[in-house]
């Protein structure tokens, strides 16, 4: 038999991203030292970590480090009652666009909006509808925007479109198969008994943009901030997995956590228990 190193010991923390938010506590330098040391490959910003900094000159600091920049959190928010409301959104995004496109980002992911008592169909007609009003800015710059289906909790006031069928579908509509696509995050999707099949069709039609992981605790004790680490809840995320997998996704596998639990603990120790649980998920297939 012959005997490959590179086929038994893959890099165990291969694909691995980080979302800054996951590590809340930390300044966005902390961040990218910290996670550069632990061998992470990837890192996701949120805005906030640009507050007061030069875009560029923080992706190029990340790059640096050895780190690929992987996305901006987050644009979207593009439902609103008036039109001065919506083309405020729209003009928020185009700034999200230009600091992508500073920062290096190749894309953003959308919280899409929606607006409490607004019927959700015509929430999703003004997502579609702000999307491709900022298009043209975001074709110029290069960057990508990703749809992330929210779980449908968040129907109310966070986002209209709750199913990868419903994101597919104003993908459709928009029909720019190149600049617009979706971010497929177990939180959001796990439970849809379309997922498998709508997996399989957003990357069959060149849309699967990003892939998020976090895990679902039972009891949720806080429908926005009580995130689990993968392994202590209920998402079948290897099982997920594959599925992305089997697309030939060969993307980054982004840790997105939002805990008060976990922000509350020594972020370190914290970080150290993400890297073991990416481990234990992904050391057997790289
Ligand atoms: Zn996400």
């Amino acid at each position: 038999m012959i005997y490959d190193h590179r086929m038994s010991s893959p890099n165990p923390l291969a694909r691995l991203c980080l979302h800054t938010i996951t590590t809340k506590p930390w300044s966005t330098e902390e961040c990218i030292s910290r996670y550069s040391a632990a061998g992470v490959e990837g890192i996701t910003f949120w805005r906030y970590n640009l507050e007061g900094r030069s875009p560029s000159a923080v992706g190029r600091q990340a790059r640096e480090a050895g780190l690929e920049v992987v996305s901006l959190c987050r644009g979207g928010f593009f439902p609103g009652r008036t039109s001065i409301e919506r083309q405020a959104a729209v003009d928020e995004n185009r700034r999200c666009i230009e600091e992508a496109r500073e920062l290096g980002a190749p894309h953003i992911v959308l919280v899409c909006g929606a607006v409490p008592g607004q019927a959700l169909a015509e929430s999703r007609k003004q997502i579609a509808e702000g999307i491709a009003a900022v298009l043209p800015e975001a074709e110029a710059a290069g960057v990508k925007l990703a749809i992330e289906p929210l779980h449908p909790m968040y129907a109310d006031d966070r986002s209209a479109v709750n199913t990868m069928s419903q994101a597919n579908e104003i993908c459709d509509v928009l029909g720019s198969p190149a600049m617009v696509g979706i971010a497929a995050d177990v939180y959001h999707i796990w439970w849809d008994p379309e997922l498998e099949a709508q997996i399989q069709q957003t990357a069959e039609a060149k849309r699967l943009f990003a892939f998020h992981l976090c895990d679902w605790k039972t009891p949720t004790t806080d429908f926005l901030n009580d995130r689990g680490l993968m392994g202590e809840g209920c998402i079948p995320i290897s099982q997920i997995s594959r599925w992305v997998d089997a697309t030939g996704y060969s993307g980054m596998r982004e840790i997105e956590i939002f805990s008060n639990r976990y922000w509350a603990m020594d972020q370190a120790e914290w970080l150290s228990r993400i890297v073991q649980s990416y481990q234990s998920l992904y050391s057997s297939r790289a």
